[in-house]
């Protein structure tokens, strides 16, 4: 076992000259559209719900961008949709209806759907008309996902599914869940006999939501039961047995975007603003460390951002965005709370600061689950530079 860094590398890359005119017409309308959110509401961000804001968006052209035009989407590249998400998150705009499905779900029908789950699905994303959630993670496979139990079984009149699924962020109000399921327990290896589904959640009984509440008190995910729920044979996405293949490559979408350094972006310009009246020394030096991450992280997510642009797998690199971003992020609340002597609270008492602390001090924490934990995190760099 020895050291391989040749497979590290964060080549420079820069955003082209010729996307700065749609990032200020993303920014021009993100100021008047947002003017009236409060500072609580846009520190949830990519967990803000708002449909009409979606529909708003898709009806801009700025989701799907990637997907083709003649499944409803633009065929703007990887590049144009980055630009779009660093505004939206820099504003703190209600992103979480169209998350997921703009991400991760329309890539993968793209790569690995039917030409008529494409038909029907993707023009609906590209006009922010189809909210997804992600069927991963259940009680006892989280990180260790490949020890999944929920059941897929063929039979004549469909797929049968009985099991539950955990953590699922907006099923309760989502459209579409793309989902892993166990197709073939007797498999010689866990990760083989694993194939992903598409659920349509209005057409299909047997599926049970129950909303988990977080630390804030609000409900944004469930744990799902599924009883002899039947999907219909054109439910399966991609090719029976591959699901695990094809969850590896949408997790390196779900990874290394802007949403793992901007989550707190609201707090660090409110931080900002109150602290620039009389900032002495130690304190700008605190501030200015947390620009150096924050512009380096960006850095990172751009190189990414460029390989997978290129067609190249990004999977070391994006794991490490994830890892050093959530410290990060999950940093920035404590620090706020070292250099402002105000107790962080959801109770409004008139100072924008003291309740965005108080959101986001409850919301930290998770930042680091979801997506994969530090320590499967840090398990993958390692095996990417060659030490497991
Ligand atoms: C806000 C939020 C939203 C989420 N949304 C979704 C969603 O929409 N869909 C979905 O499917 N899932 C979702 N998840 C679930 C998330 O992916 C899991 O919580 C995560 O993968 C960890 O799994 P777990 O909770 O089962 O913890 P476990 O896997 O049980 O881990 C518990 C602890 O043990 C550590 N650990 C586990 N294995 C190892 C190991 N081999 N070596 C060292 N340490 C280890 C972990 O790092 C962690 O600290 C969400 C989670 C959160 C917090």
């Amino acid at each position: 076992m020895s050291l391989q860094l040749d497979s590290l590398r964060f080549e420079p890359f820069e955003l082209p000259a010729g996307l700065a005119p749609l990032r200020a017409e993303v920014r021009e309308f993100l100021r008047s559209e947002c003017a009236g959110f409060s500072a609580v509401h846009r520190s949830n961000s990519w967990d803000g719900f708002d449909p009409e804001f979606s529909r708003k968006l898709g009806a801009r052209g700025w989701l799907g961008m990637t997907l083709p035009k003649a499944y409803g989407g633009h065929d703007r590249g990887a590049l144009e949709r980055y630009v779009v998400v660093e505004e939206l998150l820099a504003a703190g705009a209600p992103s979480a209806f169209h998350w997921v499905a703009d991400r991760q779900s329309g890539p993968l029908l793209v790569r690995y759907g039917t030409e008529e789950q494409k038909k029907t699905i993707l023009p609906k994303i590209a006009a922010g008309q189809a909210c997804f959630c992600i069927g991963m993670s259940e009680p006892n496979a989280g990180s260790d996902l490949a020890s999944l139990r929920t059941r897929a079984q063929r039979t004549d009149a469909g797929w049968v599914i009985n099991g539950q699924k955990i953590w699922t962020t907006f099923a309760h109000q989502a459209d579409y869940m793309i989902a892993l399921f166990r197709t073939d327990p007797s498999a010689e290896s866990r990760h083989a006999g694993l194939s992903q589904f598409i659920i349509d959640l209005h057409a299909t009984d047997g599926i049970t939501c129950r909303p988990i509440k977080d630390l804030t008190g609000r409900a944004h995910f469930n744990e799902v039961f599924f009883t002899d729920a039947l999907l219909p044979h054109d439910a399966l996405v991609g090719t029976e047995g591959a699901g695990w293949k094809q969850v590896t490559e949408e997790l390196a979408f779900e990874r290394s975007g802007p949403e793992r350094y901007l989550s707190c972006y609201v707090l660090l310009t409110q931080l900002i603003d109150v602290l620039s009246a009389a900032a002495s020394p130690a304190v700008l030096r605190a501030i200015g460390s947390q620009i150096a991450l924050v512009t380096a992280l960006r850095n990172m997510s751009l190189s990414v951002a460029g390989m997978l642009n290129d067609g190249k797998d990004p999977s070391l690199q994006a794991s490490i965005v994830k890892e050093v971003g959530c410290s990060f992020e999950q940093g920035l609340p404590a620090l706020a709370q070292d250099l402002v002597d105000l107790e962080p609270t959801l109770i409004d008492h008139g100072i924008d600061y003291q309740q965005v602390l108080g959101n986001l001090v409850q919301l930290a924490p998770s930042f680091s689950l979801r997506g994969g934990t530090p320590e499967i995190m840090r398990g993958i760099i390692a095996r990417g530079l060659g030490l497991r």
